[in-house]
């Protein structure tokens, strides 16, 4: 008999932002198929929390100085285990369909006559801003928001600062990104924050403009994975400098109120 793929989404990295179905999924399940970023940090949290998990753990994320599994040989591992009966979860970080090639995984387990069942997850996009008191949208400063990694994807973004902006995977490309960013509408002075290992040992977070951002990046050995976010409701993190705060009024505003 066929066993079954669960394709779980395990949040950005702590235990307490693992959905309750995602945790249930952990508990059945005979093989759980790891990523290191998030994934890893939710078992270890786990683990340390006094959760026992049955299953065995199969690590196929990058480990420093070794290459992550490819894709195809974790599409063809999945695939192989439920042949053998087991129920497999395939734990991601964040949400797996957020930049997490989760689509791909779910379309070659169907191919192959696998039953799939999908679990989101809390997407590191919004929750790692969140840490430093960063919503990605807020009445009044930011009306949408978009979730990009590529250089390509950027310059052909427009929008003002009230268009947030969520860099994954950005701190290679940061100089880059920030710089035509700044050319565009939102001009050089819009806030920026960095958001460092999210929830995690390494947690840190360093808030500037689109002219300054590269530079403290580079001063303070800013280092993947981080998330990268761009708007006026940077000016909302009690982390932010004076004077990107007070540039917004509407955050002003607000603050005054909430404190009255
Ligand atoms: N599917 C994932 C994203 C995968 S892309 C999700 O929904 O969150 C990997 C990128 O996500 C990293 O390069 C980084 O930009 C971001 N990321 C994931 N977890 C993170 C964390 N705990 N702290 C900071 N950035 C994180």
């Amino acid at each position: 008999m066929t066993g079954k793929v669960w394709l779980v989404g395990a949040g950005p990295g702590d235990p307490g932002l693992l959905t309750v179905r995602g945790l249930r999924a952990l508990e059945s399940a005979d093989v759980i198929v790891a990523d290191r970023l998030g994934a890893r940090g939710v078992l270890d949290g786990l683990a340390s929390g006094g959760v026992t998990l049955e299953a065995e753990v199969v690590d196929v994320g990058k480990l420093p100085g070794h290459h992550a599994v490819p894709q195809d040989a974790i599409n063809a591992l999945l695939v192989h285990l439920a042949r053998e009966g087991k129920t497999v979860v395939r734990l991601k970080g964040g949400d797996p369909y957020v930049f997490g090639r989760g689509g791909e995984e779910l379309a070659h387990c169907q191919d192959a006559g696998v039953e799939v069942e999908v679990v989101p997850g809390i997407t590191s996009a919004i929750s790692v801003p969140a840490i430093a008191g960063i919503p990605v949208t807020h009445r009044g400063l930011a009306t949408a928001f978009t979730v990009v990694t590529g250089h390509d994807q950027i310059r052909e973004l427009g929008g003002g600062r009230d268009h947030t902006v969520v860099l994954l995977m950005g701190i290679g490309t940061l100089a880059n990104a920030a710089m035509t960013l700044s050319r565009g509408e939102r001009g050089a002075g819009c806030p920026v924050a960095i958001i460092e290992d999210g929830y995690g040992a390494g947690q840190r977070v360093t808030v500037g403009t689109l002219a300054t951002i590269a530079h403290q990046a580079a001063l303070r050995s800013v280092r993947s994975p981080a998330v990268v976010i761009v708007g006026d409701v940077v000016s909302l993190s009690p982390l932010a400098p004076a004077e990107l705060r007070a540039a917004t009024p509407a955050a002003h505003i607000e603050r005054k109120a909430t404190s009255l």
